[in-house]
């Protein structure tokens, strides 16, 4: 078949819900497709891991996944660059890099970007926690052991999963290094953990406490060396990792697609989009419009092979599945100190094997698209 009769079927974002799409087209071709995989870097990072990583209880390779060559299994060109615009109604994509890519069917997942926005008068103090990659190789610079002058005020801002894992593991990032910081964590008390039974709330408290992390319970806006509470205190910050929630890429206001009143694509539980049958979307990019979804990587990992085989189906008519997540999800809140604390709906517990059991789950993730063993979930 020559390619001007190919469809052209598009990836935009290598993170975590695209994962399985890719890893499908390896174990299966499209059959009569053109395939592109538009990313900003080659390498993703597994989001669970990174506060692992900050601890110390891995390398950074130990989470990162090469998507040269998961692309190059899947058939799909990799083109490294930022969508920064798209056309729906004329299927057409614009790029970092100059270019516009037209295609047939896309499957949007480019993750959410954090919002630093009531924060940005932090300037360079300010370090975002996505994109991931990015964090990665900044937090290495600013704390790489031989600089002359070291932080001494680390301030995590966002209670969510990701921010109290990021505290815990920056005070355990210092056990046994010569310089030492004080952490402190700022988030809005309803946002603390949101969602989690009131018991993990409770242990993850009183870890905090144990650890001398000073926990502020305020909204807090950037300034001049620092951050301004709510409460009118005023914090010290030489660092303030932003940790705070996901907003919608701003390229998608103008894209013609159906959008949440935040900003998100809003699709249906076939994640296809409800305004145009051409364009899919899942992980941190989308609302649903039949159910409240959090924005996590628990629910873009699980919602990838529903939107691996939908994608397939748009191409052969087939049946489109639904994305229906499980009534509990398993979350796993790393201390830094080798236990973590299991919230799984009503059901509780904190130790050495929930760590175990961390570390087994997300080490054998990376390790399937890593190592290229991609057999089905
Ligand atoms: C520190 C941290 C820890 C976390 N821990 C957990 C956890 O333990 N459990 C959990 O369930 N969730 C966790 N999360 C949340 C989880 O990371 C996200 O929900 C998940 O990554 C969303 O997946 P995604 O595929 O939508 O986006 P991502 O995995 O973020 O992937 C987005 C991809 O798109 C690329 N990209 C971005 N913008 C563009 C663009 N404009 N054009 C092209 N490509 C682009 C990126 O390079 C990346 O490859 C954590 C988040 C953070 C920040």
């Amino acid at each position: 078949m020559d390619s001007e009769s190919m469809m052209r079927v598009v990836l935009a974002g290598g993170g975590h819900a695209h994962l399985a799409v890719l890893a499908d087209w390896a174990r299966k071709p499209l059959p009569a497709t053109r395939r592109w995989l538009v990313t900003s870097s080659r390498f993703t990072a597994y989001s669970g891991m990174v506060p692992g990583w900050l601890a110390g209880f891995y390398r950074a390779e130990d989470l990162t996944i090469d998507l040269e060559p998961l692309a190059e299994r899947a058939g799909a060109e990799l083109v490294l660059a930022d969508v920064i615009g798209l056309d729906a109604e004329h299927r057409m994509l614009a790029l970092s890099n100059g270019e516009a890519l037209a295609f047939d069917l896309l499957s949007l997942a480019t993750g959410g970007e954090t919002d630093t926005s009531a924060l940005a008068a932090a300037g360079q103090r300010l370090l975002p926690v996505r994109p991931m990659c990015g964090f990665i190789a900044q937090w290495q610079g600013r704390f790489a052991p031989d600089l002359p002058i070291q932080p001494q005020e680390v301030v995590v801002v966002g209670g969510g999963a990701a921010g109290v894992e990021l505290a815990f593991a920056i005070c355990a990032v210092q056990k046994g290094a010569a310089a030492r910081y004080r952490v402190s964590l700022v988030t809005a008390r309803e946002r603390f953990l949101a969602g989690h039974d009131q018991r993990v709330r409770k242990l993850a408290k009183r870890a905090l406490q144990e650890r001398g992390i000073a926990v502020h319970f305020a909204q807090a806006v950037g300034a001049e060396g620092g951050l301004l509470l709510s409460n009118g205190r005023f914090l010290e910050a030489d660092c303030i990792v932003a940790a705070t929630g996901s907003r919608a890429p701003h390229w998608l206001a103008q894209s013609g697609l159906a959008c949440s009143p935040e900003g998100f694509v809003a699709v249906g539980p076939d994640m296809r989009s409800l305004s145009h049958s051409a364009i899919f979307a899942a992980g941190d990019i989308i609302e649903r419009a039949d159910r409240r979804l959090e924005r996590s990587g628990v629910h873009a990992v699980k919602a990838g092979p529903v939107l691996a085989a939908n994608l397939r189906a748009a191409l052969e008519e087939g049946a489109m599945r639904h994305y229906l997540p499980r009534r509990r999800t398993l979350y796993l809140l790393a201390l830094g100190d080798g236990r973590a604390i299991c919230s799984w709906g009503s059901f509780v517990g904190m130790g050495r094997w929930a760590w175990r059991l961390k570390d087994w789950i997300d080490r054998s993730f990376v390790r399937r698209y890593r190592d290229h063993n991609i057999a089905p979930e």
